[in-house]
């Protein structure tokens, strides 16, 4: 066995030579090593404990090390951790696909299993595809976004993210042509203004004969501005896409799994999509996992029409592992009082972040379930608000002009308290 690493081994090896998310491999921006994670607290090698303000991106919805986890993984560890899924099958997969079926609106009822959010995506937008091809308008390729929108950052998911903040003209002779609607203004809990529907239904009407589907993160614009609209925004756009003949998919990755105070975002508007994309929290963080679900219609067609095959299958497709993390996960969130919980994370971000109201560096405070977003009026410098969060004992990662939480959902109102007081701090100190 090897020596463990120094802790100043670790930095000095990823210095030399490990990129992390949108980062310069020279750069003077600090990482920090994390060394275990437990409950909601993530342990530094020098023995600092930070709160965790992010769930590890949306994911560690029951926390770090969770015995009940732990417990499931090991012991599928043990009988296998993955077969491939071209001519196999097994019970993690089958257990899984039937509480998504289950949970998920009643039409959504074929499943196809990948490894990340962004494939997903992939996935979903050739199964439009693939759909109209069937139907005899295979010219339908292109897709209708929201500008502000994130789907994730392979070429296909990329080409439907905000063109603005979405690297567009980076890759511009790359990437497939979409066609974008202004972001609805219209807020959450509010009705749906004129413009924005109007803006929606110019846009459908002028590209349908090329559009396959219009994809959105229902509710819940994440990591395209951390902005909610109204349901009665998405519950028209349901009525366009029937309207229109349009496929609509719902990127219910970043907002699935009872983020947002529902299981799925789509049931604020009491919609069902054509096709449905789940990920992040899936698997409560232990594994990337994700899974594209539609109907029997769109399911039925790919498979009456050329080549009769759904054209997709990825080698790490339904891990056993990953898909027992996921249910396991899932039962873990369904036998909680969920719910509640979500309502008692709103309830702490409302009145934890309330004080950045009076900030005039400021823009608002937006919470909606265990989301909470302080919109400042300047984009903040990522360096020192970092190491300032880090010095407050807490783990917050803004970007742009957001600093955000969105908390494990085992957080206790005490942790959720220390959490926000000392974001407050710095938020006002910066
Ligand atoms: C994170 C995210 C993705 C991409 O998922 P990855 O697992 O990072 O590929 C896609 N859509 C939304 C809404 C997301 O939040």
């Amino acid at each position: 066995m090897q020596e463990p690493l120094s802790p100043q081994d670790l930095l000095r090896i990823d210095r030399e030579h490990i990129w992390h998310p949108y980062s310069a491999m020279d750069s003077d921006m600090p990482v920090y090593p994390v060394a275990s994670a437990q409950g909601v607290r993530l342990t530094l090698s020098d023995g600092r404990e930070l709160i965790d303000g992010m769930a590890s991106w949306w994911c560690a919805i029951h926390g770090y090390n969770h015995p009940v986890m732990n417990t499931a993984l090991q012991s599928q560890l043990e009988n296998m951790s993955h077969v491939m899924f071209g001519g196999l099958t097994h019970a993690p997969a089958a257990e899984l696909t039937q509480r998504l079926v289950d949970l998920t609106p009643a039409p959504l009822q074929k499943v196809f299993l990948s490894d990340s959010g962004s494939v997903s995506v992939e996935v979903a937008m050739k199964m439009a595809i693939q759909y109209w091809h069937s139907r005899g308008q295979s010219q339908r390729q292109h897709f209708l976004a929201l500008r502000s929108g994130y789907h994730g950052d392979t070429f296909a998911a990329m080409s439907v993210c905000d063109p603005v903040t979405g690297m567009h003209a980076l890759f511009k002779d790359i990437l497939p042509q979409q066609f974008f609607v202004p972001q609805p203004l219209s807020r959450f809990g509010q009705p749906c203004v004129e413009e924005d529907i109007a803006a929606l239904e110019q846009a459908l009407n002028q590209h349908q004969k090329d559009v396959a589907a219009l994809i959105l993160e229902p509710i819940v614009q994440g990591a395209g501005g951390m902005w909610f609209y109204s349901a009665e925004y998405l519950q028209k756009a349901r009525e366009l896409c029937d309207k229109y003949k349009v496929l609509l998919i719902a990127d219910e990755i970043a907002t699935g799994f009872g983020r947002t105070g529902k299981l799925f975002a789509c049931e604020h508007a009491n919609i069902s999509p054509d096709i449905m994309c789940v990920g992040k929290s899936l698997t409560g963080g232990y594994m990337s996992l994700a899974a594209t679900l539609t109907t029997e219609e769109v399911a039925n067609t790919i498979d009456k029409g050329e080549p009769g095959v759904f054209m997709h299958g990825p080698t790490f497709m339904a891990s056993p592992l990953a898909c027992t993390a996921a249910q396991t996960s899932i039962d873990l969130l369904l036998s909680s009082d969920w719910q509640a919980n979500i309502a008692r994370l709103q309830q702490g971000l409302e009145t934890g972040l309330a004080p950045c109201r009076e900030f005039d560096n400021v823009k608002e405070v937006r919470v909606l379930g265990a989301i909470g977003v302080v919109e400042m009026k300047q984009p903040v410098e990522m360096k020192t608000i970092t190491e300032a969060f880090v010095n407050a004992g807490i783990w917050v990662r803004p970007f742009g002009k957001l600093v955000y939480l969105m908390p494990p959902f085992v957080m206790s109102d005490e942790d959720l308290a220390i959490l926000t007081q000392n974001l407050v701090k710095v938020v006002s100190a910066c």
